[in-house]
């Protein structure tokens, strides 16, 4: 491969046909289960990781570990895990540095099912957590306490976009020995690369714009080489977390467009914001790219471009907002996000309906909140969905 490559040669040409004899110019599945040696000493290498190599389908197939490599490229990262959704990805970072009587600072507002996990099974196990306004550097560091291990960050986050600086808090966590995980879904490596600014791990849900066709649920981890290998052996294998070869062929493809993707879903998602924001039903757009969001220059610092997701609420009551998506007659009502068709959803009755209400406000999540995933479709048709409902709800509000 040639280093001096850019992100888009990379994600087509990288790793590419590195496990097979006939030169196919697409890497081929391999869903073989098991894998066979000349000797049992070969066996035996492999499984102890003295010689690299593939041995059990739970462990990773060579379809999984050949998109391993292309990740690690992309997130500039020494070695990346494949693994069975965005939530095993989130499980086994956190599992893998946080045992019991262990805590964690976590950024106020992030994925529900992220949300879930920490109040429903992390807590079982003894990790406790503090949500943490992660804007302010003094709230971090007030929070801090004997028994913290890691700061787990999501930027820009889920569903509000707030952003929070990768570099100072690496800096800040790494002088209290603390590990930082950070959700890189919403930006993918085309728009952030969280190592590059000290950050120690990367999770994603492959299931969103790495994919990008939304017909996959899968994951990654992305971290240094050491790291990921223990993650493989004692906690991925472990727990039956494994990618297949098949969501990994899917993702192979999935990537060689990711660029121009991304770059189709960051300018419609402009071009609906700067609509949205003309609009006197519009109470407010939560959009980093606009220059009142709280942390746009550090948002143009850190990010490549601001994202395909807008937040938007609607001036009314939450029935005036589910009733302006149940208009809209292109954009559809779903959980995901990050797929060509313009996905919409009402976080506090959908993704996030798993915080108790008391809680939302805290999380920023009014009820009247709006997330929609810009796709790929031409703006001007997403917008004149937009503009339809949104007229509709004026004349019955
Ligand atoms: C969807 C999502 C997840 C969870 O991913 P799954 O693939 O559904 O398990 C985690 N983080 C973010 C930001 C997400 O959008």
């Amino acid at each position: 491969m040639n280093n001096k490559w850019n992100f888009n040669t990379i994600a087509i040409h990288s790793v590419q046909s590195s496990n097979h004899k006939c030169k196919a110019v697409s890497e081929p599945l391999i869903p073989a289960v098991a894998y066979s040696f000349n000797s049992a000493d070969e066996a035996a290498a492999v499984v102890n990781g003295e010689k690299k190599g593939v041995y059990y389908g739970r462990f990773g197939n060579p379809t999984s570990q050949a998109l391993e490599k292309k990740i690690a490229i992309m997130e500039n990262g020494e070695a990346a895990l494949a693994v069975s959704s965005g939530m095993a990805a989130i499980s086994i970072a956190i599992m893998t540095f946080l045992k019991q009587s262990d805590h964690m600072i976590v950024t106020n507002d992030i994925y529900g099912g992220t949300h879930k996990f920490l109040s429903n099974i992390a807590t079982r196990y003894g990790i406790s957590y503090d949500y943490v306004d992660c804007t302010s550097i003094d709230m971090i560091e007030e929070n801090i306490q004997s028994n913290t291990r890691a700061i787990y960050l999501e930027t820009p986050s889920n569903p509000t976009l707030t952003v929070t600086d990768i570099k100072t808090i690496s800096k800040i966590a790494h002088n209290n020995n603390l590990v930082v995980i950070v959700d890189n879904t919403f930006m993918t490596p085309y728009l952030q690369r969280p190592l590059d600014l000290g950050a120690d791990v990367v999770v994603h849900s492959a299931t969103k714009y790495m994919n990008g066709y939304g017909d996959v649920i899968a994951g990654f981890v992305v971290g240094d080489q050491e790291v990921v290998n223990y993650m493989r052996d004692n906690v991925m294998g472990d727990l039956g977390q494994v990618m297949n070869a098949w969501e990994s062929y899917l993702i192979l493809r999935g990537l060689k467009t990711l660029g121009i993707r991304m770059e189709r879903h960051c300018d419609n998602a402009r071009k609906i914001a700067n609509f949205l924001d003309t609009n006197d039903i519009v109470e407010k757009v939560h959009y980093p790219g606009f220059k009142s969001h709280p942390q746009y220059q550090l948002a143009k610092r850190q990010m490549k471009r601001m994202g395909g997701i807008v937040s938007f609420e609607i001036k009314g009551t939450a029935q005036d907002s589910k009733h302006f998506i149940n208009q809209l007659e292109l954009a559809m009502i779903s959980f995901s996000l990050g797929d060509p068709e313009t996905l919409v959803q009402h976080p506090a009755s959908m993704t996030h309906s798993s915080i108790p209400e008391k809680d939302l406000s805290k999380f920023g999540i009014s009820k009247g909140l709006i997330r929609l995933s810009a796709g790929l479709e031409d703006a001007e048709d997403i917008i004149a969905d937009l503009k339809q409902a949104l007229e509709n709800l004026k004349v019955n509000i």
